[in-house]
């Protein structure tokens, strides 16, 4: 593993920031640290970057522990989400800060710098200053100035939480395309889950200083460990009492916690459903459409579902009697521990 925490746990005062994480991360990747706020996210960052110590666990760079090292001696790049560019620096300095720190000389330094101007798009910027650049523009800077000097591990705190939703999603998807040439083992920080799972080779899901888990989006998506990560992941219907439900024998599940994702359920008219035979009664409680499907609300045994069904098919009526089949239940134990699926 190129990055690994062991049992790494930090409270302040009695409050445990973070508790008992462990992970592992291959070189190269890119990891979306996501979570509610408050859940810890910053508190492991810090860590790894040595801003904050543990109160116990381990760090491992490489298979070496690094709790002992300095900041400056961890190899770390940081992107937060405030810039935090030089204000009197043009571009080309910001860029040749930490590049001028590790006294390369000039030639290298303008080498470097130029071949990230390059890589990042930044050509005809170099001379302008901070003020002089759109928010997008500016987090390619942070972005160049904290790589420039090859870090062993790229750290990025909401990088993009400042910046609007179209330029947004631009320099996410741009963010991974430089990650992927540039093979530099990057972690980032998000609350929202649409930027972690579009662009993360894995996620990291942190919620009361706990790691719920970790795994690539399909993996978390499909096979979420807890209800907490299947409500954070994809849109879900959370049950207490499925034992009404047709097919679901009560007493198989005792206290089991119920989650069903809208894709897992068809709802319609007679003759549009699958398996009429299978499927429940309900009763259409509202309905949206939504371009690429109707979401509609349905009431079923005394439960509220959300389900989705095709644009192609006919606008259900409020308070009109549908079939509802539900293909798919993801059921919880008493431990909130995935049991069936
Ligand atoms: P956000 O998404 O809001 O940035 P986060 O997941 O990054 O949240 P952290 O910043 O790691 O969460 O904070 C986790 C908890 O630890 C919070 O309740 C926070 O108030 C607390 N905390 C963090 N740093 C300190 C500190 N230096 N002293 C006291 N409490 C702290």
């Amino acid at each position: 593993m190129h990055i690994e925490a062991r049992h790494l746990t930090k409270s302040f005062g009695s409050f445990r920031a973070t508790d008992n994480v462990s992970f592992g991360i291959e070189k190269g990747k890119l990891i979306g640290l996501l979570g509610p706020s408050g859940g810890g996210k910053t508190t492991i960052l810090r860590m790894l970057a040595g801003l904050e110590e543990p109160d116990s666990g381990d760090i491992l760079f490489h298979g070496q522990r690094v709790n002992d090292l300095a900041p400056q001696a961890r190899g770390i790049g940081f992107v937060f989400q405030n810039y935090a560019l030089f204000r009197h620096m043009t571009v080309f300095d910001n860029i040749a800060f930490g590049l001028t720190v590790q006294k390369k000389s000039k030639a290298q330094i303008k080498a470097r710098v130029e071949e990230l101007i390059e890589l990042t798009g930044l050509k005809g910027l170099t001379g302008r200053l901070p003020h002089q650049l759109s928010g997008g523009q500016r987090q390619r800077v942070a972005f160049a100035r904290a790589i420039a000097p090859e870090p062993q591990l790229l750290l990025l705190d909401e990088p993009f939480a400042a910046i609007d939703a179209k330029v947004r999603k631009e320099l996410r998807t741009w963010l991974k395309e430089m990650i992927d040439r540039v093979g530099i083992t990057t972690i980032f920080v998000t609350h929202d889950q649409e930027e972690a799972v579009e662009v993360a080779d894995q996620i990291m899901i942190i919620n009361h200083g706990r790691l719920e888990q970790q795994g690539t989006p399909i993996e978390i998506y499909k096979k979420p460990r807890t209800p907490f990560v299947a409500g954070f992941i994809g849109e879900s219907n959370q049950l207490g009492d499925i034992s009404n439900l047709k097919g679901f024998e009560a007493d198989l599940l005792p206290n089991a916690r119920a989650i069903i994702r809208p894709e897992f359920i068809e709802i319609g008219r007679p003759g549009e459903v699958s398996y009429p035979s299978a499927a429940e009664q309900g009763t259409v409680k509202q309905v949206y459409f939504r371009g690429i499907n109707w979401q509609v609300e349905v009431e079923v045994e005394g439960d509220r579902l959300f389900a989705y069904r095709s644009p192609e098919l006919p606008e259900l009526k409020i308070g009109e009697q549908v079939q509802v089949l539900i293909h798919r239940v993801y059921l919880f134990n008493e431990q909130d521990q995935l049991t069936q699926e």
